[in-house]
């Protein structure tokens, strides 16, 4: 049953209109809310009528959100199932239907519109919610042993210390099934990949941490669509799909090879550039533009990562605009602004990139001078502040330093960088002021992560080590 991005886009959407859902356009990925710097999730525009803080306009809501999350950027290339930028498919219930429908439709949908085989899906449920496990297991009929009880780190949400919480039920994917049930792990990745998150709002924390039940429960679901895709096009990553293998193929061109006939590294590279262009080109879209502070700095970190793995790939020129062109040819069935900015964004990204093309020249001055000097020492060793000096001033990764020194044989002292860098990580959590608000996992991470920019500027930027 293989279907392109944009089917899945479409029959999750309609599915959820046939079931009396209202469809909403994606919100901008800059946020109406001053606890997050970008939009990180499908329910985040939704806030306020959770939170009972705004009217609803509809009792039942569907939509496929653009996503940011920074705090996932480790994993771009890393895992299979990873973006900053990706699109999170939901449903949503503003005190209409809860628990036993939210289970039965999310069912219905990855079984029949998705066409996914009942026995490769597992779900997980939070170990305290019986309810929802009898659901699944009667109502659904999924057999017990497919059903996993999980803690509170995973399958529990809560929109901040007080407020709104309950627990979360989760889907997954099985690639393997021939495995068995016996000691199967759904953390294990190489087997399953979690594509449904339905979180059941049902309870609110008080103060001293009581739970009474809410007068109105809420629905909020999330599904990622790349990750949808990479399991009905039967590819091995969310990369491979529709929805990001053109811009890896325009990349891996400018590079005299294809994606297919690139090796791990390159494969890898190519996947940062995937991912990075389309987050950069939506950014941009919607308004963000490079700078040091907050968001802008997460535009330019994203664009000098792109810049770096493709002189990791041997690309010589400038090649942002062309590898944009991809992404912004991909964009219009999620947001069609994309395409009708076309000419501003690339206008955006050029002057950027150029920007740092010149930073890297001067980088290339300094990293001479760090050579020289660094050859009269005896033994002739990279002084790990210096290493770190030009990673953080000129964006330049340890990597290059490394093998700009092993090309006159020598080494960077790895431990004195490492030294480096965990100062400034020091310094930089020293001045994060406290961030309130928003949900645990993924919605408070982010808000502490990002706050973290918007009082320090780049300088202290505690991500920053993870970006470059
Ligand atoms: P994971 O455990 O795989 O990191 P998650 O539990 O953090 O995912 P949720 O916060 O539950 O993800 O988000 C709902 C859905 O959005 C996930 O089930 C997944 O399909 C999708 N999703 C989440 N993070 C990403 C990401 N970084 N890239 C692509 N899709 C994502
Ligand atoms: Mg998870
Ligand atoms: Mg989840
Ligand atoms: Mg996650």
């Amino acid at each position: 049953n293989s279907m392109t991005g944009q089917e899945i886009r479409e029959a999750f959407l309609r599915f959820y209109e046939g079931h009396g859902h209202t469809r909403v356009a994606s919100a901008s990925l800059v946020p109406d809310d001053p606890t997050v710097l970008l939009t990180i999730a499908g329910m985040l525009p939704f806030k306020p009528i959770f939170l009972g803080q705004a009217p609803r306009q509809h009792a039942r809501a569907t939509s496929s959100q653009k996503c940011i999350r920074t705090n996932d950027i480790e994993n771009v290339g890393v895992t299979a199932r990873h973006h900053t930028f990706f699109e999170m498919l939901g449903n949503f219930s503003f005190g209409d239907y809860f628990k036993e429908q939210a289970i039965q439709m999310a069912w219905e949908l990855s079984t029949k519109v998705f066409g996914l085989p009942q026995e490769r899906i597992w779900v997980s449920v939070f170990e305290d919610d019986q309810e929802a496990f009898d659901l699944w297991a009667n109502k659904v009929g999924v057999p017990k042993d497919r059903i996993r009880r999980m803690g509170a780190a995973d399958n529990f949400w809560a929109a901040g210390p007080t407020g709104p919480c309950g627990p979360c039920s989760e889907l997954y994917f099985d690639f393997q099934p021939e495995l068995g049930t016996r000691g199967a792990d759904l953390e294990d990745d190489s087997r399953f990949i979690e594509f449904y998150n339905l979180v059941f709002m049902q309870s609110n924390r008080s103060p001293d941490g009581e739970l009474t039940p809410l007068a109105r429960q809420n629905i909020d679901t999330g599904l990622g669509l790349e990750r949808m895709a990479q399991i009905l096009q039967s590819v091995p990553n969310n990369y491979e799909t529709d929805l990001i293998l053109p811009i890896m193929d325009a990349a891996a061109k400018l590079a005299g090879t294809s994606y297919v006939q690139a090796d791990e590294a390159g494969k890898t590279a190519l996947k940062v550039i995937g991912d990075h262009a389309r987050a950069a080109v939506y950014l941009v879209s919607d308004g963000v533009l490079p700078s040091n502070v907050g968001r802008g700095y997460i535009v330019r970190r994203l664009i000098r990562r792109i810049v770096m793995k493709g002189r990791l790939l041997g690309i010589k020129d400038s090649f942002l605009q062309l590898v944009a062109e991809s992404a912004i040819d991909l964009a219009g069935p999620c947001d069609a602004n994309v395409p009708r900015s076309r000419s501003r964004i690339l206008a955006e990204l050029g002057r950027e990139e150029e920007r740092f093309r010149t930073t890297l020249d001067s980088g290339e001055k300094v990293l001479e001078d760090v050579l020289s000097r660094a050859a009269a020492n005896q033994p002739a060793i990279v002084p790990g502040a210096d290493a770190f000096f030009l990673y953080d001033t000129f964006g330049f990764p340890l990597e290059i330093t490394q093998e700009a020194a092993s090309a006159r044989s020598m080494e960077v002292d790895l431990a004195g960088f490492e030294t480096a860098m965990q100062e400034q990580k020091k310094r930089s959590k020293d001045a994060v002021s406290e961030v309130d608000l928003t949900a645990r996992n993924s919605l408070g991470e982010m808000a502490s992560e990002l706050g973290a920019t918007t009082f320090t500027g780049h300088h202290d930027l505690q991500g920053e080590g993870q970006i470059m």
